[in-house]
Parts: structure tokens; C-alpha cells; sequence
């Protein structure tokens, strides 16, 4: 078996940590509406072809010049909001993860940058995975080619909370279980699609449908 699970908003409270580093701005004089307008939620293609993925520092670069105030106090706070991530995974997360060995365990994320790598390695959670992923590629192939190197007939498991990524995961591997995550608390609430297997709003929902169907 092998389980392939998105990090944003699946097993990190994504909102509420966008809410502190709101507060964190907020307190060295950058108002919400400041912190939206230089924000980007998640990765975006261009017309070109190019990523752009959110860079906290050059936020904080950008708002610097803009505001004419030195912002270092605040880069000190961010440094050390990342420093340790564990309070903003999901409580079912844990749990979910001691179900299955470490060995059939993916982290695939979206979007590199520093701030992503950070709250990921950061969060407490490495060692119950095989491996932890950070591309800038639709999922689909990644996950295909980890399946071509490992063991090819057992079944495999993704779960995202973006309809896109399913569905690029399920063409690339159709036989793969797809779950759409729909927590209450995520920032998106994708309508599921003819891709995904299951809607899920929590992990140990997922979990139950996993150790029913695993073979
Ligand atoms: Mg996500």
C-alpha cells in the first residue's frame, strides 16, 4: 500500500497559520488589507509557464520599501513562527499516520519555496514518512514515477484538497483511490469531480475507507 497526502490544508491548519502571521504583521504596522493585497494563496501558473510561489521575505522586502519602515523586528518573528510548526497540524493527523507503517507514507506538496520547506520539515512530522516532496509540477507524474520505482500492484491512496491536483493524479494513475479533502476549517471547498473517489472531512474517515479497500 501506498498513501501519497497533500500538506496545506489536509494535515496543516493553513488558515490559522496564515491568521498569525496576519498578527504578526499587524503588530509591526501592516494592516490585513496590506498583508492580502501582497499575499498569494496558492501557486499560479502564468500565461508564460512560470510558477510564482509566495515568498514570505520578499513580501516583507516589498512592504519595507513600500512603507518606508524597517520591518527586521517582524522577519525575527516569522523566523521564529517557522522555527516549530507542530501546533498547526490537524489533531486527527497523528493518529492517522501511527495506523500505517512509515514505509508506505508520501508527503507531496506544491509550490517550493523556503517558507513551505520550513513549515513542512518544521512541523514534527518527518519521521512517519518515507519521504517528504516538494515540487512545482501537478502531482500525477511524481506519483507515477514513485510507483514505477517501488512495488507496482498494490494499491495507492492520494488525498488533496484541490480538485486539479486529483484530477491530474487520477489521469496519470487511474487505478490510484482518490480522496478530496474538505475540512471545515480549509481555505478551499473544491466540488468534488468525477476524479474523486471519496469526500472526506477529516483523516480518520479516509482511514476507515483505507484499511477496508487496502490490499
Ligand atoms: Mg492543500
Amino acid at each position: 500500500m501506498q498513501i501519497f497526502l497533500d500538506f496545506d490544508d489536509v494535515l496543516f491548519n493553513t488558515s490559522r497559520f496564515v491568521q498569525v502571521l496576519k498578527k504578526e504583521f499587524e503588530k509591526n504596522g501592516i494592516s490585513k488589507e496590506e498583508f492580502d493585497r501582497t499575499y498569494l494563496d496558492y501557486p499560479r501558473r502564468q500565461k508564460n509557464g512560470r510558477l510564482t510561489v509566495y515568498n514570505i521575505w520578499q513580501q516583507i522586502d516589498y512592504l519595507e520599501k513600500e512603507k518606508k519602515k524597517s520591518l527586521s523586528r517582524l522577519r525575527r518573528a516569522v523566523k521564529t513562527l517557522v522555527a516549530d510548526t507542530s501546533s498547526f497540524i490537524f489533531p486527527d493527523v497523528v493518529k492517522f499516520l501511527k495506523t500505517f507503517a512509515s514505509e508506505d507514507l508520501y508527503i507531496i506538496s506544491y509550490g517550493e519555496s523556503e517558507l513551505q520547506l520550513k513549515k513542512i520539515n518544521n512541523c514534527g512530522l518527518s519521521s512517519y514518512f518515507k519521504k517528504i516532496i516538494v515540487i512545482n509540477q501537478p502531482k500525477g507524474k511524481i506519483i507515477q514515477q514513485i510507483r514505477k520505482e517501488t512495488s507496482k500492484n498494490v494499491s495507492a491512496y492520494f488525498l488533496d484538497d484541490r480538485v486539479e491536483q486529483i484530477e491530474d493524479a487520477k489521469l496519470k494513475n487511474p487505478d490510484l483511490t482518490t480522496f478530496l479533502v474538505r475540512r471545515p476549517e480549509g481555505r478551499y471547498s473544491d466540488k468534488p469531480n468525477q476524479y474523486c473517489d471519496f469526500t472526506i472531512s477529516n483523516l480518520l474517515e479516509a482511514k476507515k475507507i483505507i484499511l477496508k479497500t487496502k490490499t
